[in-house]
Parts: structure tokens; C-alpha cells; sequence
């Protein structure tokens, strides 16, 4: 059996782009993902020239690409000041791993690095915190994580939080919101403002995970590391299954999500009633009514750390 060729050069291919047929090598795979992050840095929502960046660094996958990626394009090209910042939700058998790879990987790229735990910002891990309804643990680590990485945003500094959601996650999205009845997040409608409200960008949203992952492997951003064991219980899983499974059928599919969302929200774009947006009377940040998710959970205020 001969093996594929690079659709661009004679070299082996490495990759397949289902939705374009066409076959890539290691060095135009890898062109082609930083040509991408570049465009995505520099369309709507991307990054200015001397802007200080907070990076939410897991030390998966996507965010060590990202984080790869603004330490050896973004900051000498754009003069970035970058900070990454790891959240660490206290999850026995795969944090400790998962924290010291990126440990590893901020000093090699010789990124500041931070590392915030929720026993210190919220009181308890969130194995203590899901106890008894271990089947949310998804709903309350993503509440309590985006608030303390904005926290940690706002507390450093920075002009902008980048967050390494790639194309998967982004078509994800748009169908949980469909599938919730989010009609707000539907029309595209987020709080704004907000004390500690830093914008987000997410330079990875316009390249599919595959792309992302096999980056990350020719690149040295991908070791062995343990699944976290809450990962089955999310609604995610279920919707990722759902439209990979779209995308492995009809090539494409995600791409097609996203774009016909970006649509939708430019055509809903003043049609709708304002959302009725008011501050969370424990915490101050904007919510749509009552309390913020994350004050709900923990039964009061999030500490400031
Ligand atoms: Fe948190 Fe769920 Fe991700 Fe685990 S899989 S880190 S519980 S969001």
C-alpha cells in the first residue's frame, strides 16, 4: 500500500483533512495551523499590539497549544505581555499530573505562571464540593472556573483573558444552547461589563480539535496525562459525540455550525428586547436575575483572593 503524500509537496502526509480531501505533511500542517491562529489573532476579538494576555492553562491539549502559540508568535510579533494561569480544581488522581506538565511547559516557554486553587478561593476542592452530586461536578467546576480565571484576569492586569477553545467546542456550544432553550446565548446576548469582566479571545476557535491535536504531537505539547474522572458525566460529552459524529458523516459539519451561528447572531444582532441584565447582589458581577451561578453554589459571595 503506498502511503498518502502532502497534497502541497512530495513529503509524507501526516494528517487528513477530510472536508478538503486532501492530505498534509508535518511542515504544512504546521503552516497551515499557525497561518490560521494568526488570521483568528488578528479578525474581531483578537489581540492588539502591546496588550498584556492572562492565558487559562489547563495544561491539556488545546491550552498548551495555545499557550505555545502566544509565546512563539503572538508575543514577538504583537509585543504581548503573557501570563498563564492555571486553575487547580483539587481533583485527586489527575490534577497533581496535569499541573506539574504545566509548570514544566510555562518554564520552558518562559511564561509567568499562576496557579490558583479552589480550596483557597472557594473553601473546599471540588471533590469535597460535588460530593453526594458528583453527576454536576462538569456544571460546577465550569461555573467556579471561568469566574476565579477572570478573577485572576482582572486581579493581574490584563487586557484580555484568552481560553483555548478550538472550532469543536465552539460548534459544541451552539448546540448545548439550543438543546438548554438558551435563547439568550442563542441571539449571541452575554453579560457585559461587570467589576472584573476581562474580554475574552479565543485565538484556537477557527481550527477543529484534530488539527489542534496533531499539532500538538509533532510539537512536543502532548504527554501522557490522566482523563479527568468526571469527564463522563458531562452534557459535553454526550453533544460531542453527537456532532463528531455529524462531522464524520458529512466533512464539514462543524465549520458549518459555527458560521451559520455567526449568522444568526449578526442577523438577531438589535431584533431582540434587551436581556435583562442585573449584578449579582452577593458578588456584583452582571447575571440575568438573582444571584450569579457561582454564588449560588458555594451559598454566598466568591472570596477575592
Ligand atoms: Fe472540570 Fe468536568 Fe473538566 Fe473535570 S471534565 S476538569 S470536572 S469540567
Amino acid at each position: 500500500m503506498t502511503h498518502p503524500t502532502c497534497a502541497a509537496c512530495a513529503e509524507p502526509a501526516v494528517y487528513l483533512d477530510r472536508a478538503a480531501g486532501e492530505h498534509l505533511c508535518a511542515d504544512h500542517l504546521t503552516a497551515r495551523v499557525e497561518a490560521t491562529f494568526r488570521a483568528t489573532l488578528r479578525g474581531p476579538g483578537g489581540l492588539s499590539g502591546g496588550e498584556r494576555v492572562a492565558v487559562a492553562f489547563s495544561g491539556g491539549k488545546d491550552s498548551s497549544v495555545l499557550l505555545h502559540l502566544l509565546a512563539s508568535l503572538a508575543a514577538p510579533e504583537l509585543g504581548l505581555a503573557l501570563v498563564a494561569v492555571t486553575v487547580d480544581e483539587g481533583i485527586a488522581g489527575y490534577r497533581d499530573e496535569t499541573i506539574a506538565w504545566a509548570r514544566t511547559l510555562a518554564d520552558r516557554l518562559g511564561v509567568e505562571h499562576r496557579v490558583i486553587g479552589f480550596e483557597e478561593a472557594c473553601g473546599s476542592d471540588l471533590d469535597v464540593l460535588v460530593r453526594g452530586r458528583e453527576g454536576r461536578a462538569c456544571t460546577i467546576c465550569g461555573v467556579l472556573r471561568r469566574r476565579l480565571l477572570q478573577q485572576a484576569a482582572h486581579e493581574l492586569g490584563a487586557d484580555r483573558l484568552a481560553t483555548g477553545h478550538c472550532l469543536d467546542d465552539e460548534a459544541e456550544s451552539v448546540v448545548m444552547n439550543w438543546l438548554r432553550g438558551d435563547l439568550y446565548r442563542v441571539a449571541g446576548a452575554r453579560p457585559t461589563g461587570g467589576e472584573s469582566m476581562v474580554p475574552r479571545t479565543k485565538p484556537l476557535a477557527r481550527l477543529p480539535e484534530k488539527e489542534v491535536v496533531s499539532y500538538a504531537l509533532l510539537h512536543d505539547l502532548a504527554p501522557e496525562l490522566p482523563e479527568c474522572p468526571y469527564a463522563h458525566h458531562a452534557l459535553r460529552s454526550g453533544i460531542r459525540g453527537m456532532v463528531h459524529r455529524a462531522e464524520r458523516q458529512s466533512p464539514g459539519t462543524l465549520a458549518r455550525i459555527v458560521a451559520g451561528q455567526s449568522e444568526l447572531e449578526a442577523r438577531l444582532r438589535g431584533l431582540l428586547p434587551p436581556a435583562d441584565f442585573s449584578t449579582c447582589p452577593d458578588c456584583g458581577e452582571p447575571v440575568l436575575g438573582g444571584p450569579c451561578r457561582a454564588c449560588t453554589l458555594l451559598g454566598g459571595a466568591l472570596e477575592k483572593h
